[in-house]
């Protein structure tokens, strides 16, 4: 048997080959730990060397949730797996209340119950905050809910913290603002827009990729945005990772802001992501009314103080060099697709 001290950490990972479980991954195996992810897809084992254990079942299905706890016997839990968009939640709002709510609930209920001892990392949203009016959102403001996403992590923000208080177990929120990397799927705005720069930089007017109204992401040489003037607090996903492990390092289990503190507009974006590849935006973007949200938070910007001045966070890739990252993924991927001609190029602009 191997004594305690010589033991890895053992981490579970919800979420494992989402956006953010994959940077998570590669931060918790490059410190050292024991790392189990679920994914619902089989994840080829060859992925990360064979050095995760990856589950693959229903984290809905408590039986297959206890199990998991249970086999993988975590030191620390990073919940991450979620129906993780606003809009998405809209078309399955009793799974995104299962996933998003109850399966927290249900971690929090097992921690108690058979592994006192293990921390949790909670999975927040800056959307608990809704349409918030102040300028800066922290730890203490109101939660004003709009979607069910947004009231599905309000319930499990709650839930985690009342757990917390009511027990006195490690289980801590990260109120996350928005974050992206190129390895955010092509249904988020921000990689929609990196994606179109990326094809209008190769001449493509129209890409295979489909955007939520079942057409091409740039059809006809546009790419087809809501409200543009919307601002969001864009952060980097590699960044955010390492505020998760850090708030579960913390001695004491508490909720924590993670943001930027610095906010840019739709427009801004799209801007930034032409500019990479020296096109004028305003030549490709066009405005679609059916995809200007009904409710949607126009502002959000985080105060982070209590994460940078209690566990001296800071996020280190700016926002230019994000939105760079992700056209020239785009680019590769797009080129790579041209070469091997699987790609539907229809029309090369003139
Ligand atoms: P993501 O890339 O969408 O990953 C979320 C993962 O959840 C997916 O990979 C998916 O894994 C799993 N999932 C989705 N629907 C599921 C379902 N019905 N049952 C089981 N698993 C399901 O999201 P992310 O950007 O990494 O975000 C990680 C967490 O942070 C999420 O909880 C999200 O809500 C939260 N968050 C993210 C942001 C952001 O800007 N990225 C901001 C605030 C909060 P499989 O398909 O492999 O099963």
């Amino acid at each position: 048997m191997i004594p305690e001290f010589h033991r890895k950490k053992r981490a579970l990972i919800t979420g494992g080959a989402g956006q953010d479980g994959w940077y998570l991954i590669e931060l918790l195996l490059s410190r050292g730990y024991d790392v189990a992810a679920h994914s619902r897809r089989p994840v080829e084992s060859k992925v990360y060397d064979g050095r995760v254990c990856w589950h693959t079942g229903d984290l809905t299905d408590g039986i297959f949730l206890d199990d998991l706890l249970t086999l993988s016997a975590p030191d620390e839990v990073f919940n991450l797996a979620a129906v993780s968009q606003p809009a998405l939640s809209w078309d399955n709002p009793f799974e995104t209340a299962q996933l998003n709510a109850l399966v927290p609930h249900r971690i929090c209920e097992f921690i108690r119950l058979n592994n006192p001892a293990c921390r949790l990392f909670q999975a927040s949203s800056s959307e608990i905050f809704g349409d918030a009016t102040s300028e800066l959102q922290d730890e203490l403001t109101r939660a004003n809910p709009k979607s069910p996403y947004g009231v599905s992590k309000t319930y499990a923000h709650h839930i985690v913290g009342a757990y917390r208080q009511q027990y006195g177990l490690h289980l801590s929120c990260g109120i996350m603002f928005n974050h992206e990397s190129p390895r955010r799927p092509l249904n988020f705005v921000s990689q929609k827009i990196a994606h179109a720069a990326a094809a209008a930089a190769l001449r493509l007017t129209e890409t295979r990729e489909l955007d939520e109204r079942g057409r091409p992401i740039l059809s006809g040489g546009k790419l087809y945005l809501g409200d543009i003037s919307v601002r969001r607090d864009f952060g980097f996903a590699g960044d955010f990772v390492e505020a998760m492990h850090l708030i579960v390092q913390n001695e004491t289990a508490s909720d924590f802001v993670v943001g930027t503190g610095q906010s840019h507009s739709i427009a801004e974006f799209c801007e930034a992501a032409f500019g990479v590849v020296g096109l004028d935006w305003t030549k490709y973007i066009a405005i679609d009314q059916s995809l200007v949200r009904k409710v949607d938070n126009r502002y959000t910007r985080a105060d982070s103080t209590k994460l940078r001045s209690e566990l001296g966070w800071h996020p280190k890739v700016p926002f230019s060099e994000l939105v760079t990252m992700m056209v020239q993924e785009r680019m590769r991927i797009l080129e790579m697709a041209l070469q091997s001609d699987q790609h539907t190029h229809l029309e090369p602009r003139s």
